[in-house]
């Protein structure tokens, strides 16, 4: 109220307690308990019954590695922010990231982080805070430089790494593994870009289904006939 102008509010410094984390954590272990009796209940029911299952009761089983996997990635992401251990400001890709992260990616950039590093909390402040200039300075990444020195950009195969050229100018060698890099992104991962399934392609005609992902929109990347999300080719560089 008495305010003198120029001055701000400090927001309270954040203080993460561990048995939020944990009442979580444990919510997920009921949950994956609870889809193995499912799981057992339904194959019991299937073979005694002769009869098929419900939709829903058919889906949920498949979820419980995935729920077991999150639990893990939750518990050690949640120490990592509260023990305030540093976190990479930018990306593989040498983007920073701006938005709440999920902890598969929090433990990617802790993994990364290197020694001008800050906290979860300090990073998410400054990275929010910090305009859409420096997006623009981010690498490019590298250029072929095959045949006379080409300047098209390399192929993507994930987690910021590229195949030795552009796409026109890998041997046949490079263009088959990177053709598997891609063939096998698109069979067994999940692009958290589009929600592609396992052996479905990514989403490119309806821009409605992504979803930003560190606050970034899904750049979409093709190789022979098959188009993949980079975030997909991040998730499968890291599988
Ligand atoms: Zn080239
Ligand atoms: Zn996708």
């Amino acid at each position: 109220m008495n305010m003198s102008s120029g001055e701000t509010s400090t927001p309270p410094e954040p203080n993460p307690t561990a048995e939020t984390a944990d009442r979580l954590v444990r919510a997920l272990d009921e949950l994956a308990a609870g889809l193995a009796e499912l799981e057992d209940a339904a194959t019991a029911y299937q073979a005694e019954y002769r009869a098929a299952l419900p939709p829903t009761t058919d889906a949920l089983p498949t979820y419980r590695e995935q729920v077991v996997l999150e639990r893990e990635q939750l518990a050690e992401a949640a120490r990592i922010i509260r023990d305030r251990l540093p976190v990479a400001a930018l990306t593989p890709r040498g983007l920073r990231w701006r938005v709440p992260q999920i902890p598969d990616y929090i433990l990617l950039q802790a993994r990364i982080a290197g020694p001008e590093d800050r906290d979860y909390f300090t990073t998410l402040d400054a990275n929010s805070l910090r305009h859409d200039d420096d997006k623009k300075a981010a690498p490019i990444g590298p250029r072929c430089g095959r045949a006379n020195n080409c300047k098209s950009a390399r192929v993507y195969i994930g987690s910021g790494f590229t195949a030795p050229s552009c796409y026109r100018h890998l041997d046949d060698e490079e263009a088959k593994a990177v053709h598997k890099v891609y063939d096998a992104t698109g069979r067994s991962t999940v692009c958290l870009g589009c929600r592609a399934e396992p052996g479905y392609s990514c989403v490119t005609n309806d821009s409605r289904q992504l979803v930003p992902v560190n606050g970034e929109w899904p750049t979409l990347r093709q190789f022979r006939g098959i188009s993949v999300h980079t975030v997909r080719l991040d998730t499968f560089s890291r599988s």
